[in-house]
């Protein structure tokens, strides 16, 4: 018997491996997609086929949140990154002046393609004795066994080839379509609702590579990871990647016929020449595409009811990752809480012999406290963007197609909207404030942890009372709707 199944083979399902196997659990991971083809992982990345994993062709970077997850768990794993040409870039590159503090080495983000980070992540896994990765094999539902006076627990998986797997735990790592919810339906184990908010945004995505690696860079990192930024009314940011690729994603509100053009090479291309600090990169002396334009919708944030004690947790189940949490991609954490989540959830399993109603609310307030906050952050910000973007883009946005009325949200992060405005505006000249906001962003901090730093506040205020400094140098100005709706619209079709 395997002590431990993991449905779902992506990154929270292998770094769970990765994990418990290392503290001597045997561990056996079933997943229903391809293994990584053998050779240097670079090459195995590309190859890969990941039908399952839809997003692995979407720009992917890793937070410094899950840098330092890296760090403390799994060091050979960001080694064996860096050795195969992923790069840590420094965040504090596009802070204000300022003394630089102890900490912000951490303000660092990992970029590399999304399969690279889980073939590296596959190996290690798989060279861990007592662990084993079954491919094409899916897991179709849960063997459960009576647990005393008050009901079942969860005791294995069935596997859709008919094979029965006893388990003393089983970990849902199936992603954001999380399966253990049909799973303890089938069963008829009860548990609580899902909570869910919209994401709404659609993404256009295309990677290239750049013509002359060893060269400069066509065009600045403004944001110290990234090249562009997040607009009025759409979003058009580059990430480099591993070796000598790079990415450039745009975000737009769906309906709007205009901008669903960029699935189009002419019509990508052309915003790209519009949008602030992407120009450079995308001239045909610079970079070669890659591919073609990406196109996808963003998912919605949720927080899986079986990952809450909001009724009793299921004995025996543990989902993980996305199937436990998925926050709007547009934000770039789903990754990071992943491995937070993966190796916090390993710590709990360690050393508990039985999979009781204790692990099961030890694992449940984890889920509160890790990954809560940044569901709740997401709901938030994704309501207030798609809100800006509407109202910049006026008639446009009506013409999305009508949708069921939104379930009621959870709370805005417990910081009042001035507060946080202050913090931003201060943010731009204030590098404690800068340090502070980034740590959210980067998802080292909740929000109700650095806004209750008095230190923090105290800034944050002073610099509301203060007489404005000399103004800061312009950017670059993104184009209005309209420019950017007539430039597409000449190239429809291209
Ligand atoms: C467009 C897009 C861009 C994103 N960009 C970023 C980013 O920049 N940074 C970031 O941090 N996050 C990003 N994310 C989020 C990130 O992709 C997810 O958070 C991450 O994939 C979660 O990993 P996971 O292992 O939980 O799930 P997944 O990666 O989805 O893995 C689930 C695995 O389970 C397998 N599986 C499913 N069902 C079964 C079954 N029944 N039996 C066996 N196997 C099964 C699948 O084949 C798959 O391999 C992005 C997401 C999207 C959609």
């Amino acid at each position: 018997m395997a002590a431990i199944v993991i449905a779902g083979g992506g990154t929270a399902g292998l770094a769970a491996a990765l994990a418990l196997g290392r503290r001597g659990h045997r561990v056996r991971v079933l997943e229903r997609g391809d293994a990584p083809p053998d050779g240097p992982a670079v090459e195995s990345a590309q190859r890969w086929r990941r039908p399952g994993v839809p997003q692995a062709v979407h720009d992917h970077i890793l937070n410094a949140l899950g840098v330092r997850m890296l760090r403390r768990h799994a060091p050979d794993v960001l080694d064996g990154l860096l050795a195969d040409g992923a790069r840590l870039l420094d965040l504090a590159a596009a802070a204000p002046g300022g003394p630089a503090e102890p900490g912000e080495e951490e303000l660092v983000t990992l970029v590399a393609r999304r399969s690279l980070l889980d073939v590296v992540l596959h190996r290690a896994a798989a060279a861990v004795p007592g662990v084993s990765v079954s491919h094409r094999t899916t897991a179709a539902g849960l063997l459960t066994a009576p647990a005393g006076p008050s009901g079942h627990r969860v005791a294995g998986v069935v596997a859709d080839t008919g094979e029965r797997i006893p388990a003393r735990l089983v970990l849902d790592a199936t992603g954001r379509r999380s399966a253990s919810r049909s799973w303890l339906a089938a069963a008829g184990l009860p548990v609580a609702d899902d909570l869910s908010g919209p994401s709404r945004l659609h993404a256009y995505g295309r990677f290239y590579r750049l013509r002359r690696p060893c060269g400069p860079l066509p065009g600045p990192l403004n944001r110290g990871n990234a090249a562009g930024g997040i607009w009025g009314h759409y979003s058009a940011v580059l990430h480099p990647a591993d070796n000598d690729v790079f990415a450039i994603t745009l975000g737009a509100l769906p309906g709007d016929r205009a901008m669903a053009a960029l699935r189009g090479a002419e019509a990508f291309t052309a915003a790209c020449r519009l949008s602030p600090y992407l120009a450079p990169w995308v001239e045909e002396d610079a970079a070669e595409p890659l591919g073609p334009v990406r196109a996808t919708g963003m998912p919605p944030n949720v927080l899986r009811g079986a990952a809450t004690d909001r009724l009793r947790p299921v004995r025996g189940l543990l989902p993980v990752g996305d199937a436990a949490c998925t926050t709007d991609p547009m934000f770039g954490r789903g990754l990071s809480l992943a491995l937070a989540h993966a190796f916090g959830l390993a710590e709990l399993i360690d050393g508990r012999p039985e999979a009781d109603d204790r692990l099961a609310r030890d694992a449940a307030g984890l889920a509160e406290r890790l990954l809560r906050p940044w569901f709740d952050k997401g709901v938030h910000d994704s309501r207030l963007r798609v809100r800006q973007w509407r109202e910049a883009t006026g008639a446009a946005a009506d013409r999305e197609p009508a949708r069921p009325p939104e379930p009621p949200g959870p709370p805005v992060p417990p910081v009042p909207a001035g507060l946080w405005a202050a913090a931003t505006a201060a943010a731009a000249a204030d590098r404690a404030v800068w340090r502070g906001l980034t740590r959210i962003q980067t998802s080292l901090a909740t929000p109700a942890e650095v806004f209750a730093d008095p230190a923090f506040l105290d800034r944050v205020r002073a610099s509301e009372g203060a007489r404005p400094g000399p103004a800061a140098p312009e950017g670059p100005r993104p184009p209005t709707p309209a420019e950017l709706r007539h430039a597409l619209t000449a190239r429809e079709g291209g």
